[in-house]
C-alpha cells in the first residue's frame, strides 16, 4: 500500500514539524475523490519558525562557494531521479495526472532543475570595469529569504523551479504549495536535506492563500515568486509593493496556437493535442485558442476528432492510461461552467466535454468548432480540457486576432515556412514560444509570461537575474580631492 500521509504537515528547520493548531486540509485524491491524507494549515508559530529558520541559515549559506552549493544540489537531483517511480506516483496521488505524465515531467523536470542551477552556481560572478586609475567591481549577491507559492497543477516542478535557482544563488527559500497539493513539496525538501542541505534553507509550509499573503508581509522576507492565477498575481504583487520586494509571477494565459494550412496536418494535430489535453488541460501555456487557416480547418476538426478516440481513461497510475480527472470538485465545476457557456454562445461542440458519471473528477476533452473571438470560451482561462477552433484567413488578421488578449504567456506556429514562422512569432506578443511544436519547457530556456500573464522569468540563465542583485563597489587608488 503506498503511504499518502505525510510524516508530518511541514518541513521546517531541516526537518518535518506540526501544530495540530493549524486549520485541517484534506488531500483528495481526484480520481476517486476519497481522502488520502490530512495536513494542518501552518499557523503563525510555524511560519515564524520557519522565517527565523530561513533567515538564520541564509548566511551561513551564501558564504560557501558556488561549487560546494551546487554540489548539494545535484546530488539531490541524482536522488529525485533515482526515487522517479515513488515520487512519480505521490505526484499522481497528490494532482491526478495520469502516471504515464509524471513519470516524464514531474521530478525528472524537478531534477533537470536542480541539475542545471546546481551546475551554475559556481560560476555566477560579478564583474570588473575599469575606469582609468581607479576600478568598480560588481558582486552578485543573494536576496535574502525567498518566498514561493504554487499552483496545483505541477506541485515537485514549481517547487523545485523555485527553490533551485534560489537555493544556487546563496538564498533561504520557504515554499507554500497550493492547498489542493500538499504533498509533493515536502518530498522535494526531504530529498534536499537529505543530499546535504543544511537545515533551515528549504522549509514547505501548508496553508491557503491567507498563509501566503501573511508571509508577503514579513519584513524578513526578501522576495516572493508566485505560480498562480492573474487576480491572484495583482493581490501578491499589490502586496510585495508595500515591502518594495523582489516579484517572479508566472500566471495564466489565453494562449494562441496558429496553424496555417501548409502545416502537417498530423503534427499539427499533435500539438493541438499538447497544447490541450496534457494534464486533462491544466497547464498554464496551453495553446487553447487554435487558430486554424480556412483551407485546412475541417480536416483538420476532423482528424482532431479522431485522434481524440485514443484517449484512454482508467487507474491514473496504470501506466497505459493518458488522461486523468481534474483536480478537484470546484475546477470540475467552473470548467463545466464554461461549456455549457460554449454550447450557450453557439459554438458547435464537436466531441466530449460531458462530465462522467463515477467517483472523482472526471469528464472527457472537450472540442469546439465555429469559435469566434468575442465567445467567452475563446477569451477566458478555463484551464481545463476545452480547446476552441477559430478560423482565420490571413496572416496579418490572425496575428492581430491572436493578440488581442491581456494574456500574453505562450503561442505556437505550424507551417512548412520557414520565414512566415519566424515573422508571426516575433510579432506575436508572448513569453514562450513555439515552431512546430507545443508546450516544450527545457530548463536551459527562459519560461515566462509577458502583459497580464507575468513578471520575471523562471528556468535558464536568466532567472538568476531574479534571485540575486548586484553590489557595485567602487575603488579609488589614488588620493581623495575633495573641494574644502
Ligand atoms: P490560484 O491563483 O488560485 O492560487 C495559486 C497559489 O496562490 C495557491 O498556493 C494559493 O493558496 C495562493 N494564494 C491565493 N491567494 C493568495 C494571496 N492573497 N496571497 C498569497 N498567496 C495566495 O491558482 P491555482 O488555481 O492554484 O492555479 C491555477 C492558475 O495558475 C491558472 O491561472 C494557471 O494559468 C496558473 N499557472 C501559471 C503557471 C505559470 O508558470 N505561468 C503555471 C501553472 C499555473
Amino acid at each position: 500500500m503506498f503511504e499518502t500521509q505525510p510524516k508530518a504537515s511541514h518541513f521546517v528547520g531541516g526537518a518535518y514539524m506540526e501544530d495540530r493548531d493549524g486549520e485541517i486540509i484534506d488531500v483528495i485524491y481526484p480520481a476517486t475523490g476519497e481522502i488520502i491524507a490530512r495536513v494542518h494549515e501552518a499557523t503563525p508559530a510555524v511560519q515564524e519558525a520557519a522565517i527565523a529558520a530561513a533567515e538564520a541559515a541564509q548566511v551561513q549559506w551564501a558564504a560557501l562557494s558556488g561549487t560546494e552549493r551546487g554540489r548539494i544540489l545535484r546530488r539531490a537531483a541524482d536522488i529525485m531521479r533515482d526515487r522517479n517511480h515513488e515520487l512519480s506516483q505521490l505526484e499522481t496521488f497528490d494532482t491526478g495526472k495520469p502516471y504515464q505524465e509524471t513519470s516524464v515531467a514531474d521530478a525528472t523536470s524537478g531534477a533537470d532543475s536542480l541539475e542545471y542551477f546546481g551546475g551554475l552556481a559556481a560560476s555566477l560572478t560579478g564583474e570588473h570595469i575599469q575606469l582609468g586609475e581607479d576600478w568598480v567591481y560588481t558582486r552578485r549577491e543573494p536576496l535574502g529569504v525567498c518566498v514561493g507559492i504554487g499552483a496545483w497543477n505541477y506541485p515537485t516542478q514549481i517547487a523545485c523551479w523555485k527553490a533551485a535557482p534560489a537555493l544556487a544563488c546563496g538564498n533561504a527559500s520557504i515554499f507554500k504549495p497550493s492547498e489542493e497539493t500538499p504533498l509533493c513539496a515536502l518530498k522535494v525538501a526531504e530529498i534536499l536535506v537529505e543530499a546535504g542541505l543544511p537545515p533551515g534553507l528549504m522549509n514547505v509550509i501548508q496553508g491557503r492563500g491567507a498563509v501566503g499573503a501573511s508571509l508577503i508581509r514579513d519584513p524578513r522576507v526578501d522576495k516572493v515568486s508566485l505560480t498562480g492565477s492573474v487576480p491572484t498575481g495583482r493581490k501578491v504583487y499589490a502586496a510585495a509593493a508595500e515591502g518594495i520586494k523582489h516579484v517572479t509571477m508566472e500566471l495564466g494565459g489565453k494562449s494562441p496556437l496558429v496553424i496555417f494550412d501548409d502545416a502537417n496536418l498530423e503534427d499539427a494535430v499533435g500539438g493541438a493535442i499538447l497544447a490541450n489535453f496534457y494534464s486533462s488541460g491544466q497547464v498554464c501555456s496551453n495553446g487553447t485558442r487554435v487558430f486554424v487557416q480556412k483551407g485546412l480547418r475541417e480536416a483538420f476538426v476532423a482528424r482532431l476528432a479522431e485522434r481524440l478516440k485514443g484517449v484512454v481513461m482508467g487507474d491514473p497510475q496504470d501506466p497505459s492510461v493518458n488522461f486523468g480527472p481534474l483536480v478537484s470538485a470546484r475546477q470540475m465545476d467552473i470548467v463545466q461552467g464554461f461549456v455549457a457557456q460554449g454550447v450557450k454562445e453557439g459554438a458547435r461542440l464537436v466531441c466530449g466535454g460531458d462530465r462522467i458519471d463515477q467517483p472523482g473528477f472526471w469528464m472527457r476533452p472537450a472540442v469546439f468548432d465555429n469559435v469566434t473571438d468575442d465567445m467567452t470560451i475563446a477569451r477566458d482561462e478555463i484551464f481545463g480540457p476545452v480547446l476552441s477552433v477559430l478560423e482565420f484567413e490571413d496572416e496579418a488578421d490572425v496575428i492581430a486576432r491572436a493578440n488581442a488578449t491581456e494574456f500574453g504567456l505562450a503561442a505556437g506556429v505550424f507551417t512548412r515556412d520557414i520565414s512566415r514562422a519566424h515573422r508571426v512569432i516575433a510579432q506575436l506578443k508572448a513569453g514562450s514560444c513555439f515552431i512546430n511544436s507545443y508546450n516544450d519547457a527545457p530548463v536551459e530556456a527562459p519560461f515566462g509570461g509577458s502583459k497580464q500573464s507575468g513578471v520575471g522569468r523562471e528556468n535558464s540563465k536568466a532567472a538568476i537575474e531574479h534571485y540575486s542583485q548586484l553590489k557595485s563597489v567602487y575603488v579609488r587608488m589614488g588620493a581623495v580631492e575633495a573641494p574644502f
